[in-house]
């Protein structure tokens, strides 16, 4: 059975394009290895991310994501059984949204508005789904 996961975090304070380089290897070699795709979206220090997989091997992987100490402040806004992933090539794509305007996406300013309702994280699948379109490189 397939499964998505969404959750958002807010990032250390020091981090540098480095780590997000190191996290997105680790990510990939890992991801690829168990059949998990995905995105990564990082805006003004927040990340929000998308994990498609199996149930289990998206729990363990979302507890070792909550004890790495790059990032802190997680909230799982969506765990949900899915009949099609929408990062079918990707085994975790990135999106710095840094200087783009996240209304271009999403009715939220910033992640952190995020909650775990059904309106807001069905808000969060969406963002993924608009921002799938726009990721054209590795
Ligand atoms: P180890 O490699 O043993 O590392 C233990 C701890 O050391 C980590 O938790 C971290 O705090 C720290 N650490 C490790 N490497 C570095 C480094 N280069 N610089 C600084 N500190 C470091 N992993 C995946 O497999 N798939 C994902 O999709 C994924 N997404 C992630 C998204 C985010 C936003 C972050 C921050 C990390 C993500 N990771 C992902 C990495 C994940 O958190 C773990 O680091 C990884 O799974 C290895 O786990 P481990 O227990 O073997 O950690």
């Amino acid at each position: 059975m397939l499964y998505e996961l969404i959750y958002r975090s807010t990032a250390k304070s020091t981090i540098t394009d480095q780590d997000l380089k190191d996290i997105l290897e680790t990510a990939r070699r890992f991801n690829k290895d168990n059949h998990i795709t995905g995105c990564l979206l990082y805006h003004k220090g927040q990340f929000l991310q998308m994990l498609e997989g199996d149930f289990q091997t998206l729990l363990n992987l979302y507890e070792r994501i909550k004890h790495d100490r790059r990032h802190h402040e997680f909230l799982l806004l969506h765990m949900k059984e899915t009949s099609q992933r929408i990062y079918t090539d990707w085994t975790m794509a990135f999106k710095s949204l840094e200087h783009n305007d996240l209304g271009n996406y999403s009715a939220v300013a910033t992640f952190a508005e995020l909650e775990t309702d059904e309106e807001e994280s069905s808000m969060a699948r969406s963002l993924f789904k608009a921002i799938s379109s726009d990721i054209v490189s590795h």
